[in-house]
C-alpha cells in the first residue's frame, strides 16, 4: 500500500506532467535517499544555506545563489532584496515599505496567475507592482514611462502562463535596466535552461526545484553576489515565513547535480507511449497519435481525439470520469476545449500505462455495449 493510501487517500496516476496540484515531482530514489540522510542529522543551517548557494552558482553559472521554499517565495525574497539590500532594520520592517524605493515594474501580460497572482508575491516582498502597457500590447515607451525614482526592480515572467505575443523581450528590459541602474529579476520557475537568462545579463533568476529539475518542493534564486547576499539576509525577516528545510535543500542540490536538460533519456518514454497509443487506437471511435512537445522538447505524448457519436462520451466527460476513478488518472488538458487531451508518460511509474489502457476501455467499450 502506498504512503498516501495509508492516509486514506486515493492513488493518483499522473499523466499530466509536473503539476503543483498533484505534488509537482516524484523524486528519483537517489534524491529521496539524500533527503532521508539530511533529515536524520544536524547541520549549521546558515552554513548550509551559503554552501547551497555555491552549488547553485556552479549549476547556473551565476556569481552566487540562495535556496528558497519555492519559486513563489523566490519572487517575494528577490523583490525584498531589491528594496532593502542587507539593511537589517528595513528587512525587519517588510512587507511595510512606505517611503522606500519599492515599485516593481512588470509588463501587463506578465501579471499572471500561476496558482496565485504574481503581483501578490511582489506585495509579500514589500513591492508595489506597476503594470506597464496592456495585457496583449506593451511598447518600450510603456516600460520607460512606468519607471521613476521609486522603482526598485523590473520583473520579467518567462512562462507559458504569460502572454507570448505583444510583449517586450527580456533583452529590452535588461537594456533599460542597465541604462537606469535598476536590477532585472526573471521568474523562470518552470524553465529547463538554468543558464540562459543569467548569460543574457539578468541580475536575479528564480527557479522552482520541483518543476523541470525534478527535485523536491523547493526553489532557488541565482544571480549577482550583492543581491544574493540581500536575498539570504531576508531570512531574518519575511523569509522566516518561507523557511526551506535542510532535507529540501539537500534534495534540491542532489537533483541539481543529476540534472541534465541536454540528455533526458526519452527512449523508455517512447516505448510506453507507442504501446499506449496502440492500445487506445484499438478502441472504436478513438484516435490516438504520438505527438512531440509543442516547445520542441524531447517529450512524446499520446494525444487522444474521440468521435462522440461512436464513443457516446465527450472528451470532457471522459477526462472527468478518469479523475473521479480509483486510482484517479489525471491527463494533460490544455486543449480540452477543442476536444483533445493527452497522456504524458514522464511521471509514470512502471506499468501504469496498463492501468490507463484498461480504464479507458472500461469507460468507452462498456458504454458502447449499452450501459
Ligand atoms: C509554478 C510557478 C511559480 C511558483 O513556483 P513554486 O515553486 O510552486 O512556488 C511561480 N511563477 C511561475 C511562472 C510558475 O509557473
Amino acid at each position: 500500500m502506498g504512503i498516501y493510501q495509508k492516509l486514506g487517500l486515493k492513488q493518483v496516476i499522473n499523466a499530466s506532467g509536473k503539476m503543483t496540484a498533484l505534488g509537482a515531482s516524484a523524486v528519483a530514489p537517489s534524491v529521496a535517499q539524500a533527503m532521508g540522510d539530511a533529515a536524520m542529522d544536524y547541520v549549521e543551517m546558515s552554513e548550509l544555506m551559503l554552501a547551497a548557494g555555491q552549488h547553485i552558482a556552479a549549476a547556473t553559472g551565476a556569481e552566487d545563489g540562495c535556496p528558497t521554499s519555492g519559486a513563489a517565495a523566490g519572487i517575494a525574497i528577490s523583490v525584498a532584496a531589491a528594496i532593502t539590500g542587507t539593511h537589517l532594520s528595513l528587512i525587519e520592517r517588510l512587507p511595510c515599505s512606505e517611503g522606500l524605493k519599492n515599485k516593481i515594474v512588470i509588463q501587463k501580460g506578465h501579471a499572471v496567475h500561476f496558482g496565485a497572482p504574481v503581483q501578490q508575491m511582489i506585495a509579500l516582498g514589500g513591492g508595489r507592482a506597476v503594470e506597464a502597457g496592456s495585457a496583449n500590447h506593451v511598447e518600450e515607451a510603456h516600460l520607460r514611462e512606468a519607471i521613476d525614482e521609486q522603482t526598485a526592480a523590473l520583473l520579467y515572467v518567462k512562462s507559458h502562463h504569460s502572454i507570448q505575443k505583444g510583449m517586450q523581450s527580456l533583452e529590452t528590459m535588461i537594456r533599460i535596466g542597465r541604462e537606469q541602474g535598476i536590477p532585472v529579476i526573471v521568474d523562470a520557475a518552470a524553465e529547463e535552461d538554468l543558464r540562459r537568462f543569467l548569460a543574457k545579463g539578468a541580475d536575479l533568476v528564480i527557479y522552482s526545484g520541483g518543476k523541470a529539475i525534478g527535485g523536491p518542493t523547493s526553489g532557488f534564486i541565482a544571480g549577482r553576489a550583492p543581491l544574493i547576499a540581500a536575498c539570504h539576509a531576508q531570512y531574518k525577516g519575511i523569509g522566516r515565513a518561507m523557511k526551506v528545510g535542510k532535507e529540501a535543500i539537500v534534495g534540491l542540490l542532489t537533483a541539481l547535480q543529476q540534472y541534465d536538460p541536454e540528455n533526458q533519456d526519452a527512449s523508455w518514454q517512447r516505448t510506453r507511449v507507442e504501446w499506449l497509443a496502440g492500445e487506445l487506437g484499438s478502441i472504436a471511435g478513438v484516435t490516438a497519435n504520438i505527438v512531440q512537445d509543442e516547445a520542441g522538447r524531447a517529450i512524446y505524448r499520446v494525444q487522444v481525439r474521440m468521435d462522440e457519436q461512436v464513443t457516446g462520451r465527450t472528451a470532457q466527460e471522459l477526462v472527468r470520469l478518469l479523475e473521479q476513478g480509483d486510482p484517479a488518472i489525471f491527463t494533460r488538458n490544455h486543449a480540452i476545449n477543442t476536444g483533445v487531451f493527452a497522456f504524458d508518460p514522464r511521471p509514470f511509474h512502471a506499468g501504469q500505462e496498463k492501468i490507463i489502457a484498461a480504464r479507458m476501455k472500461e469507460l468507452l467499450e462498456k458504454r458502447k455495449e449499452g450501459e
